[in-house]
């Protein structure tokens, strides 16, 4: 067996790996529509419904830190990152199923507050509670949550359907999450070197996090963003091509464009950045637009649209153009303020394994 670390190959090459051994699984002839590769995996339900799901992981001292994050958070954000992915295939929730493993510190009144935060998000999305599993975990808190969803054939979209000419649209405002965790690391930061040093930890010396309190918000508790999909069937839209912004900005464009085998140019001007976001940046000595095209978690919608649909999202107030779909071969581009066109490298996502 070779003894090659996983970080030589990256979350995304281990993701490749792991996708062709499980396409053998998967008969020449059945009613699996898409496997691993897209935002959620896609089962034929009858001749015109069908079922999407998704599954994510959260592992504390990986993906959060409780001493930054209360529960009730938590749970919320849990289920929301999880309904997210069902919304970038254009479809709606319909139950989840919660795992948890808990560490020997675990009290009952934690696991309350995990859940409650989870059931106030599930009432939120419409999305029923229907089962899971429980185990001890000899490190952190662990929690796998599970979404299935349903959409039509018609209303389907795929990270897939981009094409040249089509225009590159993102909801909401970018950055958010990034600055929020920047803020919450910083208070991290306070709060350990006051009971390092031996002193009495009082909340009052944390700084008034209230300016903050919309990223903060970003980072913490993220909504997805099923009012835009409700807006799509409403207005009889049909992405092209669609995906949530979990990895960043960069990144995901890059796995939209992959699958869809095509480029895209985007204007700097045109990225809808949190303007509390640039106020963060600003105090951290940082650029805001980082944030918003590298920083992950914003949990907004990327998607493409045709010119002919476009009169139908110009009115929506939380949806931005922010550029168009190009052939391959022009690869991917940032045009920034002054007309230059930078290529969008891919490595702005954020990757697990990296070192
Ligand atoms: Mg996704």
């Amino acid at each position: 067996m070779s003894l090659k670390p996983i970080s030589e190959i990256g979350e995304f090459g281990l993701i490749e790996k792991i996708s062709s051994l499980c396409k053998k699984t998967i008969p020449e002839k059945s009613s699996i529509v898409e496997g691993i590769g897209d935002d959620c995996a896609v089962v034929e339900l009858d001749t015109s419904r069908l079922q999407v799901s998704t599954t994510d992981l959260l592992v504390e001292g990986v993906h959060f830190d409780l001493l930054t994050t209360p529960l009730h958070h938590l749970g919320s954000k849990s289920l929301s990152v999880n309904v997210s992915d069902i919304c970038a295939m254009n479809a709606k929730p319909s139950y989840a199923l919660v795992s948890i493993a808990l560490p020997p510190s675990a009290s009952v009144d934690m696991v309350e507050q995990l859940y409650q935060g989870m059931t106030h998000a599930a009432g939120l999305y419409g999305t029923a509670l229907v089962g899971g599993d429980t185990s001890a975990s000899s490190t952190g808190l662990v929690i796998s949550v599970t979404v299935v969803g349903e959409t039509s054939k018609e209303r389907i979209t795929m990270r897939s359907g981009a094409k040249p000419g089509d225009m590159i649209c993102v909801t909401g405002a970018l950055g958010g999450a990034a600055a929020g965790l920047n803020v919450l690391m910083r208070e991290k930061q306070i709060m350990m070197e006051h009971l390092q040093s031996g002193e009495e930890y009082d909340r009052n010396m944390m700084n008034d996090l209230k300016e903050y309190s919309g990223a903060i918000q970003n980072q913490l508790l993220p909504s997805a963003r099923t009012d835009i999909i409700d807006y799509f069937e409403r207005n009889s839209i049909v992405p092209g091509a669609m995906i949530d912004l979990s990895d960043g900005l960069a990144s995901d464009l890059h796995h939209l464009c992959r699958r869809s085998q095509a480029g895209a140019r985007i204007e700097e001007g045109r990225i809808p950045v949190l303007s509390e976001a640039r106020h963060i940046a600003d105090e951290f000595q940082q650029d805001a637009l980082d944030y918003a095209i590298s920083g992950g978690e914003d949990y907004q919608l990327l998607f493409t649209i045709s010119g002919e649909q476009f009169s139908a999202i110009a009115e929506h107030p939380d949806i931005s153009v922010i550029g168009s779909i190009t052939p391959e071969e022009d690869g991917i581009v940032l045009s920034d303020i002054y007309g230059m066109n930078i290529t969008l490298k891919e490595p702005g996502g954020f990757d697990h394994f990296r070192k």
